[in-house]
């Protein structure tokens, strides 16, 4: 149930926010309608010890400007759109460019900064939101809703948007995690039952060629100490996997184990991507969580970047009439 909801900082204009607490026996989820943000997340170890897995910002004025997107609701494109630019029915659609020559994350506002409405329900929260025709370059005014919900040993993210002219949407959430909370990731094991994967440039835009994960640093098919490929190369991970056999139904796309606590995250989604990233930019600064390079990893359930740009790519446009919907489902377990 939801079982508290606080006042928790104030923008620039004295809005204030809010910070809700939805709570079952296991675990504790905590949000803002701030950027629609998962800025806690308690669960127990394999000794039933509780600690938070999610690296979140210690104060509320973090989650206003959100550089690093901590735990946010990420659109209305997540991920990268080459040049800023695309066609969609014909017509050429100009975005900012808030990262070198490309558009991240839906631009310099996006869904992110932004104070969302809140619907409180008994197991759940849903933001809701309204972005204008022509807000960050986009076209159609886009309603979006994203409910987090807690259900026995998973949170459940589900989305929702419409549209009153073509468009498209790309929604994910952003959280950080780190399941044993040690300063890096090194000693999680990773899975991910992705036979494929993007090739991106040196800009990290997919190149439109899927490659195979067989024989490379991107095969986790089988379990993998992420210490061992990430210090083999010297180099994180910024990729997206194919999920394997993607029909729009949710399937397993990973799972995160931490050997040291017995904390395991299954990761299912309706996506037909999961990017991979190892918290590359990191450095320590309360923007960073406090935290340094791989310190923590997203998983973040997405349409593969540059897909508006990439015809042979599963579609992300949204028409009048049609609802987008994205469910995700992090399954908490522990281990011996
Ligand atoms: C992107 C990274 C980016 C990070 C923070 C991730 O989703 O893939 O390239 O640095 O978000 O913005």
């Amino acid at each position: 149930m939801v079982t508290k909801q606080d006042a928790w900082g104030r923008d620039n204009e004295g809005n204030e926010s809010t910070l809700y607490t939805i709570q079952n026996s296991l675990l504790t989820a905590q949000v803002t309608d701030q950027g629609a943000a998962l800025t806690a997340f308690i669960c127990p170890d394999r000794d039933g010890k509780t600690s938070n897995v999610v690296a979140g910002g210690n104060s509320p004025d973090v989650y206003f400007d959100n550089p690093s997107y901590l735990g946010a609701t990420v659109g209305r494109y997540a991920n990268r759109i080459g040049n800023g630019r695309f066609w969609l029915d014909g017509k050429e659609i100009v975005l900012p460019r808030n990262l070198g020559s490309s558009h991240l994350h839906g631009g310099f506002r996006g869904l992110t900064r932004r104070r969302w409405d809140a619907e409180v329900n008994d197991d759940s929260v849903t933001f809701s939101t309204v972005s204008p025709d022509g807000e960050d370059g986009y076209p159609g005014k886009l309603e979006v809703s994203v409910t987090y919900r807690l259900e026995n040993h998973i949170l459940k993210i589900e989305y929702t948007a419409r549209t009153d002219s073509p468009t498209v949407v790309n929604l994910t959430n952003h959280a950080y995690w780190n399941l044993n909370g040690s300063e890096t990731i090194f000693d999680h094991q990773f899975e991910c039952f992705s036979d494929a994967y993007l090739e991106v440039d040196k800009n990290i835009i997919p190149t439109g060629t899927i490659l195979d994960v067989a024989g490379s640093r991107f095969d986790f098919r089988t379990r993998t100490r992420l210490g061992d490929v990430i210090n083999q190369t010297g180099e994180g991970y910024d990729h997206c996997f194919v999920i394997r056999d993607w029909d729009s139904s949710l399937r397993h796309a990973a799972t995160m184990s931490a050997p040291s606590c017995g904390r395991v995250m299954e990761v299912h989604t309706t996506t037909p991507g999961v990017q991979f990233y190892t918290a590359n930019h990191f450095n320590g600064s309360p923007e960073c969580a406090n935290r340094n390079r791989y310190g923590a990893f997203c998983l973040e359930c997405q349409h593969f970047p540059d897909s508006p740009n990439q015809l042979e790519f599963p579609s992300t446009a949204l028409r009048p009439g049609e609802e987008y919907r994205q469910t995700t489902e992090h399954r908490f377990f522990t281990a011996r």
